[in-house]
């Protein structure tokens, strides 16, 4: 199991205390099922954001990285299924824990939810011990890639609450896109990213840069990850793109 030999993610589980409490998104047309939804959740512990369509969940969840997305269905202008996809499809979101929430009752339509990339499914009418249920199985088996706390690779570790890096004990000082792409890196070590990917994971879909900018902003990082001596553990691979690894070649 190499690929976890050096990963160790801890994290800041404990649902009740207030600085970890999950932030939940909540994807949803009705206005008053939304704020229904709102209120039970924050008296759960949960922070809670809310979109009313697709494209502004996406927005939503670049901009506030949610926990867990409850997801409607029906949803005007993009479909839940498709909001589904497109988080799915994102190297960033790949790993959200999503909830569809479905008005139909139909086996059909809640297979094909769970088919585009949904974790779970509840049909409303729902009660919020249902819900809570599902939610709080899935944040749990979703532990293994954190929203929030701590990454470990080789001998960097990052402090994503406190906003420090150390390289071996020596703190680093990264600049905030060069922080986003090694938090990045760190939650997916060896895997190799193209520029565009990295362009939609960090910069976000919605920006529009030059894939060349990454070059730049991996240069950066290289230079304040890596001191004189120290093994490189940016890798380039030609064609391909970057990766975070401890064997350059
Ligand atoms: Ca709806």
């Amino acid at each position: 199991m190499r690929a976890h030999e050096d990963l160790v993610v801890s994290r800041m589980s404990d649902f009740a205390s207030n600085a970890s409490k999950p932030l939940v998104l909540v994807v949803e047309d009705e206005a008053a099922l939304a704020t229904m939804l709102r209120y039970n959740l924050e008296k759960q512990g949960f922070r809670v954001e809310e979109a009313a369509d697709g494209p502004e969940a996406l927005t939503r969840i670049a901009e506030t990285q949610p926990d867990l997305v409850l997801l409607d269905w029906m949803l005007p202008v993009m479909s839940g299924i498709e909001v589904c996809r497109q988080i799915r499809r994102r190297p960033a979101t790949r790993d959200l824990p999503v909830i569809m929430v479905t008005a139909r009752t139909e086996d059909q339509d809640a297979v094909r939810g769970l088919n585009t990339g949904a974790d779970d499914y509840i049909t409303k009418p729902f009660s919020m011990e249902a819900l809570l249920a599902r939610m709080r199985a899935l944040l749990r088996r979703s532990n293994a890639v954190p929203a929030k706390g701590q990454l470990t690779f080789h001998d960097i570790s990052m402090d994503l609450a406190a906003h420090r890096v150390q390289r071996g004990g020596r703190p680093i000082h990264l600049g905030p896109t060069e922080f986003r792409l090694l938090e990045f890196f760190m939650q997916h070590p060896r895997r190799v990213f193209s520029r565009e990917e990295l362009l939609d994971a960090v910069w976000g879909p919605d920006i529009h840069v030059e894939p060349r900018t990454v070059d730049v902003h991996i240069r950066r990082l290289r230079k304040s990850v890596n001191a004189t001596g120290e093994l490189d553990l940016v890798r380039t691979v030609r064609a391909a793109g970057y990766s975070l690894d401890t064997e350059p070649v």
